[in-house]
This record gives C-alpha cells, sequence and structure tokens, in this order.
C-alpha cells in the first residue's frame, strides 16, 4: 500500500553542504514541503535552493552576508535571518523533521533548540553528539522526540537495532572504509598531499568530514557517537575496516547472531530513511548487487599510525569536557590544513598534544562545553603559530 508522506515539513540547516542538497533531492522526489533552509554564508546555491522549495524562512551564519541574502530574495517574500540565535530558532520552528547537516560543533545548540521544541531530529552533525551527547540525549528523554541518525554507520545499527527493544547488546561492529591512507605507514603519511586526502575511495562527501577520514578521526568521533545513541561502553564497539563500505556497521547480540545492514554507499539512503522511519519508500538511489561486490573484507584499523581514533579512545573513557577538546583540536587543526597552513601528518600530532595539555572537566554543561573547545582551538592555533 502506497505510504502517505508528501504531506512531511522539514527544515534542512546545512541545506548547500553535501548532505544538504542530497536531503533536498529526497524531498524533491517524494513532495516534502521545506520551511526553512539554513547555510553558512549567502550563496548562489542557496538563493537557487529558495526559490525551488519556497521555504518560509532563510537563515545565513554569517553575518556579514545577511544584507546580500536578502537582497537576492527580496522579491521572494521568503524572511531572511542571521546569527547564531536565529539558527536556533530556525530549528524551533515546528515541524516534522529537523535535518542537522551543519558542519562542526556550531551544530549543537540548534540540535538542542530543535528538540526542546519537540521538533523530531535526523542527525547527521556528528560533533553534535561527540561533545553534547550528554545533553542532547536528556533533551531528546525530557521531550519524547526522536533523534534518528543519519551518519550511515549509525543508520545502519539504528536498523540492526529495530524489533530488538528486548534484546541486550553484545557489541556493536563499526565499519570503517579505512580512507585514501589505509596501509600508510607514519612514514608515508608525512609525504601526503591535500589533494590525495581530499580524494576518498567510496564517499563523495563535505571537506571536513573527507579529511577526518583520511585520519580516522572519522572512525574516532562515530565511536564516540555510537556510545552516546546507543547506550553501550567504548569497549563494546569494535572498529572493522571494510574498503568496500558494502556492510555499513552491524550489531552482535548476546546469541551470536549479528544483523547488519547493506547497501551501496549512498547517503540519500540513510538520509530517506530518517524522514520515513519506521515506513520504507522506493529510492532513486542505486540497488546493491553482491555479484558485482565479489569479495567483502574486514581488517583491523592501525590505530598507531592513526593516532585519532586511539585519542578518540583516550576522550571517550576520561569523559566529561575530554570529548569536546579533543573535536576543537581536531576542527582547529583541520581547518588549518585546509587553509594550507600544515601538513596533513600534523593534524594528529596536534589532536594528541592538545589532548594531553588541555584540561577538561567531569561536570558538563554548555558553558563548559564551550570553555573546553575554545581552550583547545586557541592551543591549537599557538602551536601552529609557533610552527611557524
Ligand atoms: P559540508 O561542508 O558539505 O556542508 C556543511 C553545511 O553546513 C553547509 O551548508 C555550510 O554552509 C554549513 N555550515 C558550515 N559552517 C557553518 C557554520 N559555522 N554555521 C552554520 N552553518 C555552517 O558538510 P557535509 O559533508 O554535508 O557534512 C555535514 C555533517 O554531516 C558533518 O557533521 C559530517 O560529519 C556529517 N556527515 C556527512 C556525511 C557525508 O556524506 N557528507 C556522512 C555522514 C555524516
Ligand atoms: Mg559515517
Amino acid at each position: 500500500m502506497p505510504v502517505n508522506d508528501e504531506n512531511k515539513t522539514l527544515t534542512i540547516l546545512g541545506s548547500t553542504g553535501s548532505i544538504g542538497t542530497q536531503t533536498l533531492d529526497v524531498c524533491r522526489m517524494h513532495g516534502y514541503k521545506v520551511k526553512a533552509l539554513t547555510a553558512n554564508s549567502s550563496t548562489d546555491l542557496l538563493e537557487k535552493q529558495a526559490r525551488e522549495f519556497h521555504p518560509e524562512t532563510v537563515c545565513v551564519m554569517n553575518e556579514g552576508a545577511y544584507a546580500d541574502m536578502k537582497e537576492r530574495l527580496a522579491d521572494t517574500g521568503i524572511k531572511v535571518t542571521c546569527g547564531k540565535e536565529a539558527l536556533c530558532e530556525t530549528a524551533a520552528i515546528p515541524v516534522d523533521m529537523v535535518i542537522n547537516a551543519v558542519v562542526g560543533m556550531v551544530g549543537l545548540e540548534p540540535t538542542l533548540a530543535a528538540l526542546n521544541a519537540h521538533n523530531r531530529v535526523g542527525l547527521a552533525n556528528k560533533e553534535t553528539l561527540v561533545t553534547g551527547g550528554e545533553l542532547v540525549k536528556a533533551a531528546e528523554k525530557s521531550n519524547n522526540v526522536d533523534i534518528v541518525p543519519i551518519d550511515s554507520e549509525h543508520s545502519a545499527i539504528f536498523q540492526s537495532l529495530m524489533g530488538n527493544s528486548q534484546n541486550k547488546i553484545e557489541k556493536i561492529i563499526l565499519t570503517a572504509s579505512g580512507g585514501p591512507f589505509f596501509g600508510y605507514t607514519k612514514d608515508m603519511l608525512r609525504g601526503v598531499t591535500m589533494e590525495q586526502a581530499l580524494h576518498h575511495p567510496n564517499w563523495s562527501m563535505g571537506r571536513k568530514i573527507t579529511t577526518d577520514s583520511a585520519t580516522l578521526m572519522n572512525k574516532g568521533l562515530e565511536l564516540i557517537e555510537a556510545v552516546r545513541l546507543f547506550d553501550v561502553t567504548p569497549e563494546q564497539v569494535e572498529v572493522v575496516v571494510h574498503r568496500q563500505s558494502i556492510l555499513h556497521s552491524a550489531v552482535e547480540y548476546e546469541d551470536g547472531a549479528v544483523i547488519g545492514q547493506l547497501g551501496v554507499p549512498d547517503m540519500k539512503i540513510p538520509i530517506q530513511f530518517a524522514v520515513t522511519y519506521p515506513r520504507r519508500l522506493p529510492s532513486c538511489s542505486r540497488k546493491l548487487s553482491l555479484f558485482d561486490v565479489g569479495t567483502l573484507t574486514f581488517e583491523r584499523a592501525d590505530e598507531e599510525t592513526f593516532v585519532c581514533l586511539a585519542e578518540a579512545r583516550g576522550a571517550i573513557a576520561k569523559g566529561g569536557t575530554a570529548p569536546t577538546v579533543l573535536n576543537g583540536a581536531n576542527e582547529a587543526a583541520v581547518a588549518a590544513f585546509l587553509d594550507g597552513k600544515i601538513p596533513f601528518y600534523r593534524i594528529g600530532e596536534l589532536v594528541s598534544a592538545c589532548c594531553a595539555a588541555v584540561r577538561y572537566t567531569a561536570e558538563v554543561t554548555l558553558g563548559t562545553i564551550n570553555d573546553a573547545d575554545r581552550a583547545a582551538r586557541e592551543y591549537v592555533d599557538k602551536e601552529i603559530q609557533k610552527g611557524e
């Protein structure tokens, strides 16, 4: 029987990015109404999206972009807002689902604003859970609204848990592509270029997460994300390098049964599932042919070379604001790498040094999170200046 899904309303935070544009592809296919769009700045793409989807509100984060965006949309009647407070207000507009597809810890407060307004959240923005996982889970519970993960691994775990609420999770198998530098030694990593780092073998994504995939920090952030989302210990999460990105992750139960989700690597599948959950609808994604794939391989990650993954384990073991320090260091180091200020191998070094040097607190509030984030970024920026 066809599902009547076309009356759904969505807000998309970070609509011009990789996840944002793919979310709009899903909206276009199923006729979802888009209530609000947000992006960092005013761009041709944001204007085009606004003209196509006619949202009520368009919010730009960068205050300098406000006048330009307002002028671009002057003939449309669309309300234009700007800044962080406006981003949170946008997340709180009543809708069936807020898709959080912004990049970085800036996504935390809008996630909380959405949940506190009783909006369901489709969460791609993993930094939200890494830095403010406890706050987000508390807001989810107190407001009695769902967070549905969009990150492909967490969507796979979420799907593998469906129908199993009575059953204890023995272990989560978190798969990793291994990134472009799988098998490299520390020495080899010293010579890699930005172009190589930004060339992911299986997924086409934004520049920050593509860099995180190359350092394996992405898997570190996802390990913390899994601990937060599924209430397991870090020891229960096993990272497995699976070069083909076909098994998107799995859950092992007490009886030894392992239930996983497979599919082609295409983010539109988990994005659409977040919106249609618990139902499934036809999609425009390619179907999986196991004959075409042929072989699935599974290997261990080299955490001595890819130190970011080991640092993420250390941070979640410490708890409190330690994951925020890790994340802040990484955001600052990756931004410097993408600006051409530091070579690739320095990202891991800076993250390790920052995690060892910057204080963290056991207490987790928005205040302590912001303080830890600021301290980590300042530490990394100073270290980079020293090295210049
Ligand atoms: P992206 O860089 O392609 O897009 C980011 C979006 O956020 C853009 O619309 C940009 O304008 C907006 N933005 C950037 N900085 C901002 C700021 N300071 N304030 C407000 N908005 C800002 O990123 P992406 O690859 O789409 O990733 C988005 C999030 O989803 C990340 O947390 C990433 O880890 C996660 N994710 C992405 C993928 C993927 O396939 N791209 C897969 C899994 C998870
Ligand atoms: Mg992922």
